[in-house]
């Protein structure tokens, strides 16, 4: 645990850190320390982990990266802690992110933007890049992020960890700050596939506070990493035949489904013709969402209030207007609109039925193939600031990742080496639902 403490100090330029839990690490650690004498620690023994600032820890303060929830301490702990803390990992810290998890640079967090550590220049990626960044410095062994339409997936790969979604259902989202609740889960930033593995089997699985969560039984993913045989991968021929994407990332790509070939698989490219429905799709759904699930935030019930308010909806109007940033705020605009009367047919309907054909499309590919292939995102790190003038053009550079999401499967983003500026490239692949299994053994092996 000192180690880290040190690594956190030594990197506190990166800013992917919101707070250090000292007191209840250090407490959590000698615990545990005990356990291990006696020969009774749990799975997660002495692990440290660090979770984004928007999962809920008991007596902890949780803000989403907002000045919203200025000053909240969490009444509770959401499952996915309590089930960290049952088999013995140490919670180090809650971690940066886009404010409510909305952005994928990490720029949008009150608390300032992420620095990506391998060039200060560029972002790390998000909405969880202080997650990505922590586990990239060494600043924890492994974190937890959530992914709603790409957050671990799209910062791991800016990074160069692992980032794993797993399928909608699968891990509990009860204690965890809702941003769209149809797409939102819980995902693992780890730098190698077993730690993932152990990190999910200890995760998932039912739960009476969430009842989204499935009932399927929870396999003991690390025990099983070496068991996959030859397997079907379908590449998605647009997203690699396509002008957007980075030519380093092309190449990397291009050799790792050699180097799939050569591990006895059967690749082959198929055509993905919706690709230009997803992030329309994605951006309409889940604004509507979280237009819905941020109106709680009234400057009553949570966090920051205007104190100069004389009357009760001035109070509301105030807080809110002074507590939400600029791109949280846009959202919830958006969303009030494609869901409002002689809108919501044409947006917010239209969209449902699209988000069912990419599913339907998914799910017909998943049964000619075991895996889909495609990249993560379509450049490496980019420059601070260089996509915050246009909201669009960072909303376009999720294309790769809101397929996954829309269609609620297991995705996970792999490492693939560096580019000539030293930048890391990635590869995503994804399979059914509730094949994690495979997909973490194959992804073993592949690495
Ligand atoms: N970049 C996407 C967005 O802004 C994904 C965010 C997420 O997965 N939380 O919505």
């Amino acid at each position: 645990l000192s180690y880290y403490f040190k690594q956190i100090e030594k990197n506190q330029h990166l800013n992917a850190i919101n707070e250090v839990f000292f007191d209840s690490a250090t407490k959590q650690a000698n615990l545990v320390q005990q356990k291990i004498e006696n020969g009774t620690a749990g799975k997660l023994a002495g692990m440290v982990i660090g979770i984004k600032d928007n999962i809920c820890y008991l007596d902890h303060k949780v803000s989403a990266s907002s000045k919203m929830l200025d000053g909240f301490v969490s009444p509770y702990s959401s499952t996915v802690v309590n089930r960290l803390l049952q088999e013995d990992a140490i919670i180090i810290g809650r971690l940066n992110c886009d404010e409510f998890a909305m952005g994928g640079s990490n720029e949008t967090s009150y608390f300032g933007p992420v620095k990506n550590a391998v060039d200060e220049e560029r972002v790390a990626g998000g909405s969880s890049g202080g997650s990505a960044v922590a586990v990239q410095a060494d600043m924890c062994l492994a974190a937890l992020g959530t992914d709603t339409g790409g957050s671990v997936r799209q910062p791991a790969a800016f990074c160069g960890c692992i980032g794993f979604k797993p399928t909608y259902g699968r891990i509990s989202r009860y204690g965890i700050i809702a941003y769209a609740s149809s797409f939102d889960q819980v995902g693992t930033l780890t730098s190698s596939v077993s730690d993932a593995a152990l990190l999910l089997e200890v995760l998932a699985g039912v739960d009476d506070n969430d009842s989204t969560v499935s009932s399927i039984p929870v396999p003991a993913y690390s025990q099983h990493l070496s068991q996959v045989g030859k397997r079907k991968i379908a590449v998605l021929k647009e997203t690699i035949e396509n002008d957007a994407l980075d030519s380093e990332i092309k190449s990397a790509i291009l050799n790792a489904i050699e180097t799939l070939k050569s591990q006895g698989h059967n690749v082959e490219y198929v055509s993905f013709d919706l690709l230009d429905y997803m992030v329309p799709a994605y951006y309409v759904l889940t604004t509507a969402e979280a237009s819905s699930n941020l109106s709680r935030y009234d400057g009553v019930h949570y966090g920051y209030r205007n104190m100069q308010a004389e009357s009760l909806n001035q109070l509301y109007k105030n807080s809110r207007a002074e507590g939400f940033g600029e791109e949280v705020k846009r959202r919830i605009l958006l969303g009030a609109f494609v869901l409002s009367a002689g809108y919501y047919d044409a947006y917010y309907q239209k969209a449902q039925q699209v988000r069912r054909l990419i599913r339907e499309k998914v799910e017909a590919l998943l049964t000619d193939f075991d895996f889909l292939l495609s990249p993560v995102t379509p450049t490496p790190a980019f420059k601070m600031g260089e996509n915050m003038q246009d909201p669009l053009v960072m909303y376009m550079a999720d294309i790769y990742t809101v397929l996954a999401s829309l269609a609620g499967i297991p995705a996970v983003a792999l490492p693939l080496g560096n580019n000539k500026k030293g930048l890391p490239l990635s590869v995503q692949l994804m399979t059914k639902h509730f094949n994690e299994q495979e997909l973490l053994s194959l992804s073993h092996r592949f690495l």
